[in-house]
């Protein structure tokens, strides 16, 4: 996948869904590099066998185990089995999220909740038990410089409102704060936290928005790169933000969104 599998050779990763789409490529990437990695999903035990399947036969190390990551006990139990098969955790990606929308003034507050759940109180979860890992294992010498990496998958929506869909940019939004504040928090300890945003990556979360040639040419004009995201591009970055070459980048999102926080409507001269 054109750099080396030894960049995060003997690490452990959990990432959590990643039966599909930016979360399925942030498993492999990882594997690729190295790293041995519990493919978290939710509801499709097939999919996350077959990339386990796939990350094997390529010589990689996965297991897949089922959770729900916005419910406290379920989380424990992922973690648990992870460290009862890997031994030590080193990496965790928050990558599983959902979309509920609707407009404002017709959300019910289930819908509200429903994804505030998963993905903002799922990556708090998460982050809270991989910490205490951390902190307790402390930095393995020889494995990496740090004594943990946490990546939040967070989204443009970081910064960019959403009409008919607050609750997934109230998500996002709050995933920028939660991130910055645990990085402040976990820095001392080597720990380090960052979040990689997504601008429009081809997965189902998003597919009527880029499946027809004319859905894609409307997104496009949002894109001043000019093509729609591939999961490979954050799949690649991931492994980057997870391995020693980022030792120093503690805190940041890193957007990788073909330029579209770039207010491109401005781009003739507005
Ligand atoms: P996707 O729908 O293909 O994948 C989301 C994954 O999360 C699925 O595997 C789903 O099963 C899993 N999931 C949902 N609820 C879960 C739960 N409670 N517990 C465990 N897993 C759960 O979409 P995607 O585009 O791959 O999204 C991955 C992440 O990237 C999300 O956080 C999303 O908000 C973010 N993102 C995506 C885009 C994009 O353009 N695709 C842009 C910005 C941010």
């Amino acid at each position: 996948m054109g750099y080396s599998d030894t960049l995060l050779k003997g690490q452990k990763a959990i990432v959590t869904g990643a039966s599909a789409g930016i979360g399925e490529a942030i498993a492999r990437h990882l594997a690729a590099a190295g790293a041995a990695v519990a493919v978290n999903y939710r509801s499709d035990p097939d999919s996350a066998k077959k990339i386990v399947e796939a990350i094997q036969a390529a010589g990689g190390e996965a297991v897949a185990i089922q959770a729900d990551v916005s419910k406290e006990d379920a989380v424990k139990a992922m973690f648990a089995q992870a460290l009862e098969t890997f031994g030590t955790l080193d990496i965790l990606v928050n990558n599983a999220g959902r979309q509920n929308d609707a407009p404002f003034t017709e959300m019910t507050a289930e819908q509200w909740r429903s994804v505030i759940d998963v993905n903002l109180t799922g990556p708090f979860l998460c982050a809270q038990e991989a910490a205490r890992l951390f902190l307790k294992q402390g930095v393995r010498e020889g494995v990496s410089r740090a004594a943990g990496k946490i990546i939040f998958i967070s989204s443009v929506h970081e910064v960019i409102p959403w009409a008919g869909r607050v609750n997934y940019a109230a998500s996002k939004g709050g995933i920028e704060q939660l991130m910055k504040s645990i990085a402040q928090e976990l820095a001392p300890s080597k720990i380090r936290v960052n979040s990689i945003a997504p601008g429009a990556i081809k997965t189902d979360i998003n597919r009527e928005s880029w499946e027809k040639p004319e859905a894609e040419a409307e997104l496009l004009k949002r894109i001043p790169a000019g093509r729609v995201g591939e999961s490979d591009d954050i799949g690649k970055a991931a492994v980057w933000l997870a391995s020693d070459e980022s030792d120093y980048v503690n805190g940041t999102t890193l957007f990788i969104d073909g330029g579209m926080t770039l207010y491109p409507e401005f781009a003739d001269g507005g």
